[in-house]
């Protein structure tokens, strides 16, 4: 029976780590949030990012617009955050509402502030292994890897998806740690014939049940970042967990593993803005 990675109990410990940093800082560090509209999840996700600044002893400011509102207002709050000392990371929740354009506003933050690292700017830097910031789930993962003692140097790393936030930085983060990686994505044939290499497989899809234990090397890392909703409108991954769980060495459960770990690590990438903003 595999190990369970507890994104849960880690990302406690991490916000802990956090808000002793935090507290010998000079200033508090700020997070801004903005939401657009009243998507339900974007309005949980959002208190609870809210919630982790408070539990981290950051203020949180919250700007809230209905779906109607103009490029025009939004580019022009970015630009007073980006100017205002008070706030360290500037993060607008995503997706936004149809007619938005959310590259120009993800590309008007000041890069300095980007904790979420979207901007482009971050992105090549985090390619060449030189960052301040890194996506928070990829980041997060490398994170349960670490605690779990599993290096990815020399290990076959397989993983599937190949979005701009999840699977292409998760890639990256695996090959700098001198894993061995293969991407797989909709147009890759044969996937159960990549998966069964994998030494460490993420799984960053949004499809219930793709990955089944035939397709999981005995004792591999499994690794499920995917929040899907089964028939029964429970929250569910990519893997069939139970049966992958019998195979695996290490499994990630969901809700539990990646999830709680994406909003640490944003507390991570906060606390680093603010140092970098010399609140230290
Ligand atoms: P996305 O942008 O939709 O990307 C999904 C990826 O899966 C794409 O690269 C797609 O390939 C690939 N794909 C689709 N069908 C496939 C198949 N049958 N076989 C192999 N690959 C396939 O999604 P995302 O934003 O990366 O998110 C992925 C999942 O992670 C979602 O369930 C999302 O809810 C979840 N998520 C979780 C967290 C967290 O905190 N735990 C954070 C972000 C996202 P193509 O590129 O060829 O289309």
């Amino acid at each position: 029976m595999a190990t369970i990675l507890d994104g849960k109990a880690l990302a406690a410990k991490v916000k802990a780590e956090v808000r002793e940093q935090a507290a010998s800082f000079r200033q508090a560090p700020g997070l801004a949030v903005i939401l657009v509209g009243d998507d339900p999840a974007s309005r949980i996700y959002v208190n609870g990012k809210k919630r982790d600044c408070a539990e981290c002893g950051f203020t949180s400011t919250e700007y809230h617009f209905d779906a109607d509102v103009t490029m025009e207002t939004l580019l022009a709050l970015v630009d007073r955050l980006n100017r205002d000392p008070s706030v360290d990371g500037i993060l607008c929740q995503l997706p936004l509402p149809a007619g938005l354009d959310e590259e120009k506003i993800l590309l008007s933050i000041d890069p300095a502030k980007d904790v979420d690292c979207f901007h482009p700017y971050n992105v090549g830097r985090m390619l060449i292994g030189d960052s301040v910031f890194q996506p928070c789930t990829p980041a997060g993962v490398m994170r349960m890897l670490e605690e779990a003692n599993i290096s990815p140097d020399g290990k076959r790393c397989v993983v599937i998806g190949r979005s701009n936030i999840v699977g292409k930085p998760m890639g990256i983060l695996l090959l700098q740690q001198n894993g061995t990686v293969t991407y797989c994505h909709s147009h890759t044939p044969n996937l159960a014939e990549l998966t069964r290499q994998a030494n460490i497989l993420v799984t960053a899809v949004g499809k219930v049940g793709l990955i089944t234990a035939d397709m999981v090397k005995e004792g591999a890392v499994v690794v499920d970042v995917a929040m899907n909703r089964d028939e029964a409108g429970k929250l569910c991954g990519d893997v069939e967990f139970a049966s992958v769980a019998e195979k695996a060495g290490y499994i990630t459960p969901v809700p539990g593993g990646c999830g709680p770990m994406t909003r640490a690590m944003l507390m991570v990438n906060t606390l680093a803005a603010a140092r970098l903003h010399g609140k230290e």
